[in-house]
């Protein structure tokens, strides 16, 4: 069976990308240092614990499993986080990839699917965000990630390397078996804190600004659900295996809610009150990122299947109960 190196394989994305991979048929091989990931997240093939700067480890792991394609997840993810320490979103993102480009065109694969983000489009207002927009990011995170896809048209032009780009929007939801799901710790993201709230872990969700040019003034996202996004990671991958060459595609359903129509949602789904209090902008928010294309749709023949925000709540919601990792 053909393997498939999936860096980040521990984390949110990259545990549920494994999932999906394995029932399509392949073996996900794990790459991951467990820096944000758990042990306790892999459960669906090999894993390759190990830091994606260390050039010979990465040589070691190729040679042993000789993968059709690596799947790029690992990376640092967290906005406000990117503006008070950029560098270690450079040096993490930019230049882990890096090393892991160099190792994958030294061991001779050639394909690569690459989890970017819609936030290497910036705040642009009234802008169709489709693939062929401009990207001018406004965060360190949405920087780093910009430039790895330089990288990548670089690599691909000088030894053909074949890679589908996923900017992703925001993603949500958990495995509905709950076999896996979203846990990071600290967390930051905006359902699993509402759950939170809800649930009396913390005391309450804080609104990061509510004075932006939208209708109720709180920052508006296009949410996706984290096992759509990873069916269409697999459609990529087959895409690169059939040939097809390589291809940016936006990730999202182009409908976007308001961090208050979340925070109802979550309220609505869970019958419950949700504490809450309004607070100043996190630096580094755009006020509307929504995505402006059905191009996966069109050509990958992606077909979101759980991603109503009703279904991604009360799946995040039943992992919230049921989930969680120790190690
Ligand atoms: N957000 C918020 N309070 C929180 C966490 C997030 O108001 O405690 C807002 C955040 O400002 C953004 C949206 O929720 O507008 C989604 O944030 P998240 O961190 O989940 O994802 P991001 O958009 O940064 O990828």
């Amino acid at each position: 069976m053909a393997h498939v190196l999936v860096t980040g394989g521990a984390g949110y994305i990259g545990s549920h990308a494994c999932k999906a991979l394995k029932a399509a048929g392949y073996v996900p091989v794990t790459v991951d240092n467990l820096v944000t990931g758990w042990a306790d997240a892999v459960k669906f093939g090999p894993f390759e614990q190990g830091n994606l700067l260390d050039r010979a480890y990465l040589d070691q792991v190729f040679e042993k499993y000789q993968p059709v394609a690596v799947m790029h997840f690992a990376a640092f993810s967290l906005v406000g986080e990117s503006m008070q320490l950029p560098g270690i979103y450079w040096r993490n993102n930019v230049m882990g990839s890096l090393t892991l480009i160099e190792a994958t065109a030294a061991a001779g694969c050639r394909n690569f699917v690459f989890s970017s983000t819609c936030a290497t489009y910036g705040d642009q207002d009234n802008v169709v965000l489709d693939e062929d927009c401009v990207q001018k990011p406004i965060n360190s995170y949405g920087a780093s990630k910009r430039a790895i896809e330089d990288i990548l048209a670089n690599f691909g032009a000088s030894d053909g390397i074949n890679h589908v780009i996923f900017r992703y929007f925001n993603v949500a939801g958990a495995d509905p078996d709950a076999e896996v799901g979203e846990f990071h710790r600290p967390e930051t993201h905006l359902i699993p804190l509402v759950l939170d709230a809800i649930d009396g872990k913390r005391d309450a969700l804080t609104v990061f600004g509510t004075d932006y040019a939208t209708p109720d003034g709180t920052c508006i996202r296009d949410y996706v659900h984290v096992c759509d996004l990873v069916d269409a990671h697999v459609l990529g991958l087959e895409w690169l295996l059939k040939g097809k060459g390589s291809r940016v595609f936006n990730l999202g359903t182009g409908s976007g809610f308001s961090v208050r129509e979340v925070v109802d949602a979550c309220g609505a789904v869970t019958n419950r009150p949700v504490p809450m209090n309004e607070g100043p902008r996190r630096a580094g928010d755009a006020a509307k990122l929504v995505s402006g294309s059905v191009r996966a749709m069109r050509e990958l023949g992606w077909t979101p299947q759980r991603s109503t925000m009703e279904t991604m709540v009360r799946d995040a919601w039943h992992w919230h109960q049921n989930g969680h990792y120790e190690k």
